[in-house]
């Protein structure tokens, strides 16, 4: 009989030999990366671009340096769980600060709302907007720490396959309770009549993807991540966070090949026997693709091998793409904080022109991150580092003289509203938008974040991890299970490598 030392050497022995592939190196690539390579297997993460982090990646230009995508840190359990699942902590990789305010809304009046870190001060100002509103914000926000604990324990680490897989009775009796059948829109009317503090707590699910009214209830434990865990930044900028998990994997031993695009996945007896990239192959025991979903569908791998139709594609709601500006700024630009939301237009008409008549918006809402509001290094002394965000239709024809035109608006609202003309102090400026989303990310209609998070795109509704047809195929990121934003990212890169691990009991 095999002794205890010699079957722990056996099954180290036996993992250490599996080579996995991942595809894409942002969050849910480096999260499965290291997670696999944790468990003894040898891992060679494909990234196309020459930067980790995929849409968190940043620049430098003039001495500013620009994130280039997220900007909003929520829910900062969720790295510190995946350092300490690695015997790290966050401070271990760069100081985290709470931003007090968290941010601040601009209305069409001229009014400024600043939200504060402080919970009661936010109640003192629900209370002076609508008297009687801050006992609703409680219980808005004690279901919403509800959903948020039963979401992060039972659902969000589960690979979702099937409906099966939440038949205990335990998760049945919560998914009663996670108003996923009530739409937000509705469940925050039922507690608020004063349109700005809809206008507040409506935030969130707009940048979710879906408006308001198709988005599910469930999601109102997105405010009580805003709300109640805080709106928190890295010093240095958001790439602190995969720089860490770029450590984190290096560490352990993945190997990271940056500038190799994957071109072609072969595949015999439905399994993945090839990778292909532009200069080189591998012969992988089982791919882990992060890379977009729909792109490694329809580009790398031939028709009989996709798990969904063209049409079934064409379907699905996409979350919104975006127009964005970088912007550095010759003098301190006074009267922004560090997160910016311009709600001072109507809210209706550019939600429906996201989503319903897809076209470039007239008067958009829009988004200003300044971080060199809360952080030195981003901005030389004396200058501004601004990131301007107008959410637009996924898939909407891109073209520079309207992103121009846009950003003219953007400038003359900036004025209006905060009194300061930046027009003759801009010393740098860069757009990005759809077009530059599909050729840098390979993105599915050039979207920003992923699938809208409708009740009909939630759990095992949206595009499964496991492949229908290619058995050691799994497919991570934004476009499947949890869904979009950092940690859902972070967190389906973990369930794909735990379920590829568990399946093949390495
Ligand atoms: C403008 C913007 C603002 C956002 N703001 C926030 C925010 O404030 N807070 C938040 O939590 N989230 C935010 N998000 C969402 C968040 O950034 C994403 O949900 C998350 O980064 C997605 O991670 P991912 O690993 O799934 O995909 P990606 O980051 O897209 O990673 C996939 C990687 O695959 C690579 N790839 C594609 N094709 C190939 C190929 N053929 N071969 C090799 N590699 C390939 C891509 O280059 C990319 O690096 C924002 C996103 C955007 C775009």
């Amino acid at each position: 009989m095999e002794t205890l030392p010699g079957l722990f050497y056996f099954t180290l022995y036996m993992s250490q030999n599996k080579q996995v592939v991942v595809i894409g190196g942002g969050f849910a690539g480096l999260s499965a990366a290291c997670f696999l390579a944790k468990s003894g297997a040898q891992v060679t993460l494909l990234e196309k671009n020459d930067t980790i982090g995929g849409r968190c990646r940043s620049f430098e230009e003039r001495g500013f340096t620009f994130d280039m995508g997220p900007s909003w840190y929520w829910m900062p359990d969720v790295f510190e769980r995946f350092y300490q699942s690695f015997g790290y902590t966050t401070a271990d990789f760069y100081t985290l600060d709470r931003l007090d305010p968290s941010y601040q809304v601009i209305y069409s009046d001229g009014d400024v709302l600043e939200v504060p870190a402080n919970y009661e001060e936010l109640v003192a100002i629900f209370e002076r907007y609508e008297p009687g509103s801050g006992k609703h914000l409680d219980k808005f926000l004690a279901d919403g720490a509800y959903k948020y604990e039963v979401g992060m324990t039972e659902f969000v680490h589960k690979p979702s396959l099937s409906i099966f897989e939440f038949m205990e009775w335990k998760i049945v009796t919560n998914f009663l309770k996670m108003d996923l059948f009530k739409s937000i829109s509705k469940e925050i009317r039922s507690k608020f009549t004063n349109s700005k503090l809809i206008q507040l707590l409506e935030f969130p699910v707009l940048f979710l993807g879906a408006k308001p009214q198709k988005t599910p209830a469930l999601y109102s434990l997105m405010n009580y991540a805003d709300i109640k865990l805080g709106t928190w930044y890295p010093q240095g900028g958001m790439v602190k966070i995969p720089e860490a998990m770029l450590k984190i994997a290096t560490d352990l031993g993945v190997i990271i090949n940056l500038n190799e695009p994957v071109e072609k996945i072969d595949i015999e007896q439905g399994k993945v026997t090839t990778v292909t990239t532009s200069h080189s192959s591998y012969k992988p025991d089982a791919v882990i693709s992060s890379a977009d979903y729909h792109h490694t569908e329809t580009s790398l791998l031939s028709k009989e091998y996709r798990s969904y139709s063209d049409s079934y594609w064409d379907k699905r709601e996409m979350a919104p793409s975006s127009l964005l500006f970088y912007i550095g700024v010759d003098q301190k630009v006074e009267g922004l904080e560090h997160h910016n939301l311009f709600f001072d237009t109507d809210f209706e008409r550019h939600a429906e022109q996201i989503y319903d008549t897809l076209e470039w918006p007239d008067q958009p809402l829009f988004y200003v991150c300044c971080p060199s509001k809360t952080d030195s290094h981003v901005a030389p002394a004396g200058q501004e580092n601004l990131f301007f965000l107008v959410p637009l239709s996924a898939g909407i024809e891109d073209d520079v003289q309207k992103r121009e035109a846009l950003f003219d608006i953007l400038v003359a609202r900036l004025n209006q509203r905060i009194g300061v003309d930046i027009t003759d102090h801009i010393i740098f400026k860069r757009s990005f938008c759809v077009e530059d989303f599909k050729s840098a990310y390979n993105s599915f209609k050039g979207n920003a974040y992923g699938l809208a998070n409708t009740l009909l795109q939630t759990a095992f509704l949206k595009p499964k991890m496991q492949s229908k047809k290619v058995d050691n195929l799994i497919y991570a990121g934004q476009l499947t299970t949890p869904g979009p934003g950092m940690p859902p990212s972070l967190i389906s890169g973990e369930v794909a490598a735990k379920y590829l691990i568990n399946k093949y009991k390495w």
